[in-house]
């Protein structure tokens, strides 16, 4: 099925200057850019963006981190984007991530861990249109 899936190249991968390497990555593995952005998200932001996460231990953690410099938020359609683009990230943590993952090649640690990837179809969707408008995702490329 072809899905759709929201990466977010966080503030540790932009500010390193991965920005364009990510980029090529996620072209290379065979996905449609519908969308793509630089932000700087506010504390609250970062803190509705997460809200999930609000009663784990890192929460705050990962709200000021998110919020601490520019992040450039990419929809992405795939065949099955959303195990796809987990499989191409790699594991939370840096240290467990498979060789040749974006999270292996370029994340810092289990928190500053250069991109996001959405956890289902449902979720997906909804990240997406956190950042990006219906008309920002016509069929422009
Ligand atoms: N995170 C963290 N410490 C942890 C687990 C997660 O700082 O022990 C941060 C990390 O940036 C991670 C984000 O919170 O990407 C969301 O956590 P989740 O478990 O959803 O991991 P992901 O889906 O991003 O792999
Ligand atoms: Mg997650």
């Amino acid at each position: 099925m072809i899905e759709r899936t929201l990466c977010i190249l966080k503030p540790d991968a932009v500010s390193a200057g991965n920005t364009g390497n990510i980029i090529a990555h996620i072209q290379k593995e065979g996905f449609r850019i519908l969308g793509l952005k630089m932000v700087a998200l506010s504390g609250k932001a970062a803190s509705k963006f997460y809200e999930v996460h609000k009663e784990r231990p890192f929460y705050a953690g990962l709200v000021e981190f998110m919020s601490s410099g520019a992040c450039v938020p990419i929809a992405l359609e795939k065949e099955n984007a959303i195990a796809e683009w987990r499989r191409v990230i790699g594991s939370t943590d840096p240290a467990e991530a498979a060789d040749g993952t974006i999270r292996k090649l370029y994340a810092k640690n289990k928190g500053e861990n250069a991109v996001h990837g959405s956890d289902s179809v449902e979720n997906g969707l909804r990240e997406i249109a956190f950042f990006f408008t219906e008309a920002e995702l016509a069929d422009l490329a």
